[in-house]
């Protein structure tokens, strides 16, 4: 498994020194290319920790899954807000799963 990065989604984190997925990626995987966006060094090295996909703020990073957990060519996005991260499955078939973790702590 490992993550794809859609570049018509991605803007480079504009003037971010890091980009966010970079800054997350605990094997520093990512980086901004010459053409200003994201790209992964080698994709065999992905662990599937889904970090980048949680920072993207533009939702340009998604995971493939394991063929066990939706079909072959699943994939997992995420939207990440304040209180909540709303995970986006994407079965082989185009259907669609969606859930809601609130990860508002309790005081
Ligand atoms: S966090 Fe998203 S928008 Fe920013 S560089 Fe990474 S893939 Fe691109
Ligand atoms: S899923 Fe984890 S290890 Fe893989 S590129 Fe993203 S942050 Fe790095």
């Amino acid at each position: 498994m490992t993550v794809r990065i859609d570049r018509s989604r991605c803007n480079g984190c504009g003037k971010m020194k890091e980009p966010g997925c970079a800054a997350v990626c605990p094997g520093d995987l990512l980086y901004r290319d010459s053409s200003g966006k994201c790209a992964i060094r080698d994709p065999r090295d992905c662990w599937d920790c889904a970090a980048c996909v949680k920072e993207c703020p533009r939702q340009a990073i998604e995971m493939y899954l394991p063929v066990q957990i939706g079909g072959r060519g699943s994939t997992l996005k995420a939207r990440t807000g304040k209180d909540k991260i709303i995970w986006r499955l994407t079965k082989p078939d185009g259907s669609e799963e969606i859930f809601e973790i609130c990860t508002k702590k309790e005081r």
